[in-house]
């Protein structure tokens, strides 16, 4: 179980936040894709699932067969699976109950001992002064934030936060973190 999660700045920029803003209001849920790389741990691709309900606080699996094929063409193509992501657009930073019960059930099938759950918090934020429009990245001790102005009276601020599940015991959370020149 590592402590530190290294995130690829491109799949932040083209996956993780897109996903989470797209339908900012609505929960969504995909994989995570690690490298095979046996250097630090670095996850490099999310997948977002497109058949899932998604609801403003829940998500669950739409098409079980959909998810299956999915599965199977990870394992296919040898990709290595170190987890999944999911947003809570409302929520707080961290799995709830359901979500680790769901995660749990899920550990044999992937023939994982534990999973790196990524919690993608979205708030959108409306200004009643004029801003400009640009993006920055924070540095927590353990999460990582961004402040994204789309318009001059629009922005959101996302916070991502890592947790190992285990199959039982302790949930411990990761620290996240990426580059800090993100040249998308
Ligand atoms: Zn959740």
């Amino acid at each position: 179980m590592r402590k530190h999660v290294y995130i690829d700045p491109k799949c932040l920029a083209t996956s993780l936040i897109p996903t989470a803003l797209e339908e900012y209001h609505k929960e969504v849920s995909g994989y995570l894709i690690g490298s095979n790389g046996t250097g630090r741990f670095k996850v490099v691709s999310a997948y977002p699932i497109q058949s899932d309900i998604k609801m403003p606080t829940w998500v669950e699996t739409g098409n079980e067969s959909a998810v299956r094929r999915v599965n199977k063409l990870m394992k296919t193509m040898r990709m290595r699976l170190v987890g999944g992501f999911h947003s809570h657009p409302l929520g707080p930073p961290r799995p709830s109950r359901n979500d680790i019960d769901f995660i749990r059930e899920r550990l044999d099938e992937h023939s994982l001992q534990q999973w790196l759950e990524i919690i993608v918090s979205v708030r959108k934020k409306d200004y009643l002064t004029r801003h400009s429009t640009g993006w920055q990245l924070h540095q927590y001790e353990n999460k990582l934030g961004m402040t994204i102005k789309t318009s001059p009276w629009t922005g959101f601020g996302v916070t991502l936060s890592g947790f190992w599940i285990p199959s039982s015991g302790r949930i411990r959370e990761a620290t996240l973190w990426t580059s800090r020149r993100c040249n998308f």
